[in-house]
């Protein structure tokens, strides 16, 4: 179940931290913007919701919530700083269009792993990394209208988290069926065929939930990339699948999958957990839990196999063993 508001506020509510109406009030309208806003935005959407704060009563709920972790404070170089709240909302880095000022967010897991080698290599404890791309926007180059662009960023995540599932799942469909066509060994084949048919059983309930998510937002298609995983855009099983084509045995197959499925539990449980609560690391994390089973199946074969293999050929050749028997 994803945390509900009231318990993501309890949880971020600092030791001893008191309650105060007016703060809580703040602090749930806050919670309901989409998109990045100014102090002063705030300011104005608590007189239009006609609710009598003061400006440095805002001013100080926002610095609290920041403290808190519920808000993160974000400079587009405008002089003056803007906010987003972190409930639901995934970590992200921003493009901002210095002509109608609009921003828009992503993520990229390849930009993270890069920034965390170089801190690493520095022996640097990173604590938080901005990016921020400055330039002109494809409306304003085009000069096509604006779009509705208050499109929420969760909706975007929970799309792009499930389509890269959904090409992991693909890839790791092809990578199963080809080691089953592959595979001599009676028993490595039925495995194989096994995970070929978790991986189709899987693949159609990923693509039942896409369609539903498709339901909230006719275009939701048609919206921008939120996440680039250029390394698992292709599938993290496609790079296995190719290599079981220059002809391997049923220990290889099974030492490929095992590279490939560890992979994947890695990658998928490495970026759900560091997500804030939502739909799209929710996909992650059940998907990291899938993989980790295929990773166990696939350890316990790799073991049993070599038995069998061991206890089949102990150093004797076929024709010392028939001899001596
Ligand atoms: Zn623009
Ligand atoms: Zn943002």
């Amino acid at each position: 179940m994803i945390e509900p508001q009231s318990a993501y506020l309890e949880r971020l509510r600092p030791a001893g931290g008191k309650r105060s109406g007016k703060r809580d009030l703040i602090v749930n309208v806050f919670l309901r913007q989409e998109g990045h806003l100014s102090a002063d935005d705030l300011v104005e959407i608590m007189r239009r919701n006609n609710h009598k704060i003061s400006r440095a009563t805002v001013y100080r709920t926002l610095q609290w919530m920041v403290e808190a972790g519920i808000a993160r404070k974000v400079d587009f170089g405008e002089g003056r700083f803007r906010f987003e709240h972190s409930y639901r909302h995934p970590r992200h880095f921003h493009l901002i269009c210095k002509t109608c000022n609009q921003s828009s967010e992503f993520l990229s897991s390849d930009v993270e792993a890069l920034v965390e080698e170089i801190a690493s290599a520095r022996g640097f404890t990173a604590r938080q990394s901005v990016l921020q791309i400055y330039g002109t926007c494809e409306d304003c180059r085009t000069g096509r209208p604006h779009p509705d662009r208050k499109v929420a960023t969760e909706l975007l995540f929970a799309r792009d988290a499930l389509r890269i599932a959904i090409a992991t799942e693909q890839s790791g469909l092809e990578f199963y069926s080809r080691a089953a066509r592959l595979t001599k060994d009676v028993r490595g084949r039925r495995v194989f065929r096994k995970l070929a048919d978790e991986e189709k059983e899987h693949l159609a309930t990923l693509e039942a939930r896409y369609g539903e998510l498709l339901n909230q937002d006719p275009e939701l298609e048609s919206r921008p990339t939120f996440l680039f995983f250029k390394g698992a855009a292709n599938g993290l099983f496609a790079a296995g699948a190719e290599e079981l084509t220059r002809g391997v045995d049923a220990k290889e197959a099974l030492k490929i999958g095992i590279r490939c499925e560890r992979g994947s539990h890695r990658f998928f449980k490495r970026y759900g957990e560091r997500f804030e609560d939502s739909e799209g690391k929710r996909i992650f994390l059940e998907f990291a839990d899938e993989e980790r089973e295929h990773l166990e199946l696939l350890i316990r074969e790799y073991r049993n196999l070599s038995t069998r293999q061991s206890k089949k050929s102990p150093r004797l050749t076929k024709r010392a063993r028939r001899t001596s028997a």
